[in-house]
C-alpha cells in the first residue's frame, strides 16, 4: 500500500468528484459501514484546478486532508 502523503484517515469514493464553490469536491463513505457515498463536509481549505480525464480541467474547493489530486491549491482565505 502506498500512504497518503496527506491524511491516510481519511477515505473518499473512487473518482466522484464535483465542482462547488465552498464545498469539498470529494465524496467519502459515511461513518456507518453502509458503504453509501456521502459528501465530504471537512472545512473547505484549500481551491484549485482538476484535470479530469480527457484532458478537462475544473476548478475544486477542498478540505485539508483532500488536497491530492489539487493542482496549485492556493489557501482559502478565512475571514
Ligand atoms: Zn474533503
Amino acid at each position: 500500500m502506498t500512504p497518503d502523503p496527506y491524511d491516510p484517515t481519511v477515505d473518499y469514493y473512487a473518482n466522484a468528484v464535483f465542482s462547488e464553490r465552498g464545498r469539498c469536491w470529494r465524496m467519502v463513505h459515511d461513518g456507518e459501514g453502509s458503504g453509501r457515498p456521502t459528501f465530504c463536509e471537512e472545512p473547505v481549505e484549500w481551491v484549485g484546478n482538476h484535470n479530469l480525464v480527457g484532458g478537462r480541467q475544473i476548478r475544486v474547493w477542498s478540505c485539508d486532508g483532500h488536497r491530492a489530486g489539487v493542482e496549485q491549491p492556493e489557501h482559502v482565505g478565512h475571514r
